[in-house]
């Protein structure tokens, strides 16, 4: 019952921890803190099931004694932060996705890749389910990101076929909650700190473009059933309650009494039109669905971002 994470410091990785100590699992979490913070460990500190180490696990993954699972969260997830990082985007998507592999398969453990809906690109069906081969963009911007998913996906069914390895790939579908980083350039982090600093809200391109935004709790739930199942093939875990942005971005200024203007911005290239998961495969392979509606879910991410806000005004 010991797993190594890679990737805790960051917002799912830290959440994902907590679930695994909270399981009964002994837990060694690595990052190399390029878009994660210690901080989302603080309150893991001083529990003797928990070790944390810095470490680039595009480099070299080495460790000490028996492990029985590697969960691989490694990877820049934002598109500004890779798009600012593309090459260690790549670089972790591909030998970072190697050595938890090895490391898997040297320790005899099962694996668990965090992958993602980008691997449908900029998708022609709607909503997406797991057989979509996807429209991606291989040399756009968005590949540094798109394609190293995809090539961690490839690399993750080889090693399966090839060396009998036991593993599982999530496709995750845009996630939220506490533990984003308020500047980490995604929708709901923008809109919030807009809201919070005064500046306007900004909608890239016409805004009618969609998402579907799971609840933190919903997706480890969904995560942690599919870890635990037989199944090796790829599972979308997301909400499907899809909605434009500009909705999006007016459900948060609602929560706000004196929320600024929205002011309209180009749309980054390759911008999904389209983002919906189709979740019946989860559904019934593990019985799951998601539980948390959107105004419960935003309630609790913006009273944590208010208090993160709050905190880096008062230094
Ligand atoms: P995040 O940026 O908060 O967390 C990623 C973590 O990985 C960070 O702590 C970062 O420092 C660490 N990391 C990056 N490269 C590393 C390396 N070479 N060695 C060690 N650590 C490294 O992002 P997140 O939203 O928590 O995403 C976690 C995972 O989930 C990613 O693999 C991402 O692709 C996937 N995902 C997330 C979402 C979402 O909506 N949050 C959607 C789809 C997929
Ligand atoms: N977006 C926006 N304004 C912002 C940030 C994002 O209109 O300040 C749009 C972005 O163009 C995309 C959607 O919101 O269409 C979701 O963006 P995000 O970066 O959260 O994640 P993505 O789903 O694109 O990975």
């Amino acid at each position: 019952m010991r797993a190594v994470v890679t990737g805790a410091a960051g917002f799912l990785g830290s959440h994902l921890c907590d679930r695994l100590l909270a399981e009964g699992w002994e837990v060694l979490g690595l990052d190399n803190l390029i878009t994660g913070a210690t901080e989302n460990l603080r309150h893991l500190e001083g529990n003797p099931k928990f070790k944390f180490q810095q470490a680039d696990v595009s480099a070299a993954l080495r460790v000490e004694g028996s492990v029985g699972y590697v969960l691989h969260f490694a990877s820049p997830a934002s598109p500004p932060d890779y798009l600012k990082h593309p090459i260690e985007t790549m670089r972790v998507g591909s030998a970072g996705t190697i050595n938890a592999l090895e490391l898997a398969r040297e320790k005899g453990a099962k694996f668990f890749l965090s992958s993602t809906s980008e691997c449908y690109g900029d998708p022609e069906v709607s909503p997406q389910h797991e057989n979509y081969w996807g429209n991606v963009n291989p040399v756009g911007p968005r590949s540094v990101y798109d394609e190293a998913k995809r090539f961690s996906e490839a690399l993750t069914m080889g090693f399966h076929r090839h060396y009998g390895l036991d593993t599982h790939i999530v496709r995750i579908f845009n996630t939220y909650g506490p533990r984003m980083r308020l500047n980490d350039g995604r929708a709901l982090p923008n809109f919030v700190y807009q809201a919070l600093s005064g500046s306007p809200v900004t909608i890239y391109g016409d805004g009618k473009q969609t998402r579907s935004f799971c609840y933190v709790s919903d997706l480890i739930e969904g995560m942690y059933r599919l870890m635990l199942s037989e199944e090796h093939l790829p599972v979308n875990v997301g909400n499907p309650n899809e909605i434009t942005i500009l909705e999006f971005a007016e459900r948060v200024r609602s929560h706000f009494p004196n929320a600024p203007a929205l002011v309209f911005e180009p749309l980054p290239q390759d911008d999904p039109k389209r983002r919906c998961p189709d979740i019946t495969k989860a559904k019934r392979l593990l019985k799951w669905e998601p539980k948390v509606n959107l105004e419960d879910g935003l309630r609790m991410t913006i009273a944590y971002f208010k208090d993160a806000y709050a905190k880096t005004a008062a230094k």
